[in-house]
């Protein structure tokens, strides 16, 4: 690949497409074709300080940056009226990994292990909306009416 590269970082002679990293380096398009079928792309969105936030479905649980910033953006459990302080909960996927949730930040937030567990297992007894920019919060609404079975 260096060879490709002048000292100065311009590219010799060849006029081959490809790509000129930050490094100075041009990575020819063979380069990228062979990256391409044997690699994973991961979009990865950082915080001012180049910490990461959003990693997709590449990796399932939460980052320690992710959860530092969920526990400043949530004081408890994110299902109305539960008490149980955010720092105790478990991160959870507000769109479920299980159904193509992905970990970024905009799609976590805490959970107490009950309801971690229980919204996961009964996802229509809760009601998703948003608070403000970036929050999310679930209502508990139950068991819905027609899927009660009847005692006699
Ligand atoms: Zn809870």
């Amino acid at each position: 690949m260096s060879d490709w590269v002048t000292p100065g970082g311009l590219i010799s002679g060849r006029t081959l497409p490809g790509l000129l990293l930050a490094t100075g380096q041009f990575l020819p398009v063979t380069d990228i074709h062979r990256l391409a079928s044997t690699s994973s792309l991961t979009r990865l969105v950082m915080n001012a300080e180049g910490q990461v936030l959003d990693v997709g479905r590449t990796v399932r649980r939460a980052t320690r940056t992710q959860r530092r910033a969920i526990l400043a953006r949530y004081t408890t459990c994110m299902v109305d009226d539960c008490h149980l302080p955010a720092h105790l909960c478990q991160i959870d996927h507000v769109q479920n990994w299980s159904d193509a949730g992905a970990t970024d930040l905009d799609n976590l937030g805490p959970t107490c292990q009950f309801h971690n567990r229980d919204r996961y297992q009964h996802p229509d007894r809760y009601q998703l909306r948003r608070v403000g920019d970036n929050r999310w919060a679930f209502t508990y609404i139950g068991p819905r009416p027609g899927r009660l079975s009847r005692v006699d």
